[in-house]
């Protein structure tokens, strides 16, 4: 059955295809697409049980990608799920600490970012043929840290696409600035602002907002696109490790079929959590969901009190990527649990842009019973960090972390015993100095390389290819700029 999406924002405007969706990243009023309705798994979780990650990917894209035909997706999967990765799996699940952590990590940039943009930048190219698009795509993105250089791996040398990513300056790890500015390909431009993530976030929306600038572009041939979580095409891959990881359980006899597990998971953006919701709207067995955030806990409040307020002070934390105020894909639960009323979405995100903060009404809130928020301080994450290995040998990443502090906090409170899996987001190479010390104070006063080669000695896992690839690299990419001047960065590396 044909799967159509809506914006948010508009009670009006046209349901487009997926294909278009995908093209488009945003909608022209602001608002994210939507599905109309999240559709329900077509294969029993027996079957997915014994299904490759690739099995899976397709038995879940096919139902809300409707107008790729199988051929397509089944190319685009295939090419994207590949020896790119370390692990023939895709995705690894360890038990750790009586949790079951799903490694999302294993891609081409070791952070989870790769499970859907290893995939985004074929899924563009299929759709802007099927669209009879013949301008350049120009794929805009701000990151925090890990988009980006997630994004420009999948799009470089990807003929008829450019890419600009804008990153927070000083708001990310060394290994990920690193990672990024030696970043090859003739159609990638990387710029750091004198800003934080939202500051990087709000300037390409509002490039993405701006008429003119669109028509300019346009006579030149050129159009815009995303690749951040608000683009449809990022979350739908995001839901496959979620059916696949229980398909998992269920293959390796530690769940029953129809048991609920509970999913956690580091929350910056809200694309992962959202993934999940959607894969439990599927038909998932899935109790609740827990969105962990750091100190920069604006989803914690909200889950808390109904009130979204970003009115607080930006903490820059040993989790960048979760550094966030501003969580855009909140936006497509809000919708939901408005009763997809896009009328009551919109004015909400008028409160949020104009005063930074909305409410939502006792009728939503009661919608969000499937959802509890819970956040760790710097110290609880670098404790958890501590212990995990202590206790067990398993190195965790500071987001993962940060889930796992909160999982711990949350049985201690509920005495809630579902089994759990956790979304590992990132590998602890990609925050080497932020995870060492927090094992050991001494490993301070190391250089940031010798610290790559104590962490393997120390968690015996190997150092993956992302980290050995810059040790050497040239430095490629300099601009630094401030927020107000992204949009003139965008022309001038366009030639407009
Ligand atoms: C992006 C990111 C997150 C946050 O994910 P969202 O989908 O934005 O909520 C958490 N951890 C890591 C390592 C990330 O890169």
């Amino acid at each position: 059955m044909e799967l159509l999406y809506r914006s948010t924002r508009s009670v009006d405007a046209p349901a487009v295809t997926a294909s278009q969706a995908i093209l488009k990243g945003l909608a022209d009023d602001g608002g994210l697409f939507v599905p109309e309705r999240i559709p329900a798994l077509s294969v029993s979780l027996e079957e997915l049980s014994k299904m490759t990650y690739q099995e899976v990917a397709y038995e879940v894209m096919k139902l809300f990608l409707t107008d790729f035909t199988e051929e397509e997706l089944k190319d685009c999967i295939n090419k994207a799920y590949d020896s790119k990765f370390d692990t023939e799996d895709i995705v690894e699940l360890v038990k750790a600490d009586k949790a079951y952590y799903i490694e999302l990590f294993h891609g081409a940039t070791i952070a989870f970012k790769d499970m859907a943009l290893s995939i985004l930048p074929r899924f563009m190219t299929v759709a802007a043929k099927k669209n009879n698009v013949s301008k350049d795509i120009v794929i805009l993105t701000a990151t925090s840290g890990d988009t980006g250089k997630a994004a420009l791996a999948g799009f470089a040398d990807v003929e008829g696409t450019k890419i600009i990513v804008f990153y927070p300056k000083n708001g990310v790890s060394m290994i990920q600035e690193l990672q990024m500015v030696t970043q090859k390909g003739a159609n990638t431009h990387v710029i750091g602002i004198t800003g934080n993530f939202d500051d990087a976030q709000s300037g390409v929306k509002a490039i993405f907002g701006d008429a003119e600038l669109k028509a300019e572009l346009d006579a030149k041939g050129f159009q815009f696109s995303s690749a951040n979580s608000i683009n449809i095409g990022r979350l739908v891959p995001q839901i496959v490790y979620y059916v696949y990881s229980y398909a998992k359980l269920l293959a390796e006899g530690e769940i029953q079929s129809g048991e609920k597990i509970n999913i956690v998971v580091p929350t910056g953006n809200f694309g992962n959590i959202l993934a999940a919701f959607y894969a439990k709207n599927m038909g998932l067995p899935v109790g609740k969901l827990i969105c962990a955030s750091n100190d920069n806990k604006v989803l914690f409040d909200f889950f808390e009190t109904g009130c979204y307020d970003k009115n607080r002070e930006f903490i820059l934390t040993t989790s960048p990527s979760m550094d966030i105020l501003i969580s855009s894909n909140l936006e497509r639960l809000i919708y939901r649990i408005a009763g997809d009323d896009a009328a009551k979405n919109k004015e909400l995100m008028a409160a949020l842009t104009a005063g930074g903060k909305y409410s939502i009404t006792d009728d939503m809130k009661a919608k969000l019973v499937d959802f509890c928020g819970g956040y760790a301080t710097e110290k609880e994450t670098a404790d958890t960090i501590k212990a995990i290995y202590e206790d067990t040998g398993y190195v965790l990443d500071t987001h993962t972390a940060v889930a796992a502090s909160v999982y711990k906090a949350y049985v201690a409170k509920t005495g809630d015993e579902t089994k759990t899996v956790i979304a590992s987001t990132a590998s602890p190479y990609k925050f080497a100095r932020s995870v060492m010390t927090a094992i050991d104070e001494k490993y301070d006063a190391m250089k940031d390389f010798d610290l790559i080669d104590e962490l393997t000695k120390l968690s015996g896992v190997e150092i993956p290819n992302a980290v050995k690839e810059i040790r050497e690299a040239e430095i490629l990419h300099k601009t630094v700029c401030d927020p107000a001047d992204m949009k003139k960065e965008v022309l001038k590396f366009l030639g407009v």
